[in-house]
């Protein structure tokens, strides 16, 4: 499954792929063209910083979901059986004597 995402840099434009993983608040990379060091932010004023964090974080939801379901297993709960013996048969029979 795509788990990277495409960034374009700021300052010279070119188009390189980061891993979704990485892609949260505050983390920063150097643009392994220009070298200038990105911000990502989901609230930067860089409208190709903002498009690239939106889009990690869908995959990080669609692997999250997708690791659910492949992790996810039936577990059938073991019923306990709680038998409770009938223990209230107490001897009292009367005989009347005499
Ligand atoms: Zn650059």
């Amino acid at each position: 499954m795509e788990d990277s995402v495409q960034i374009r840099c700021t300052r010279c434009k070119n188009v390189f792929r980061d891993r979704a993983k990485r892609l949260q608040n505050g983390y920063s990379r150097q643009c392994p063209s220009c070298e200038i060091v990105l911000f990502f932010d989901e609230d930067s004023y860089d409208a190709n910083i903002k498009r690239a964090m939106r889009t990690a974080r869908r995959i990080r939801k669609e692997l999250r979901e997708s690791e659910g379901v492949s992790t996810r297993q039936a577990t059938a709960a073991p019923r306990r059986y709680g038998g409770r013996s009938a223990s209230s048969s107490r001897g009292t029979e009367d005989d009347g004597d005499d």
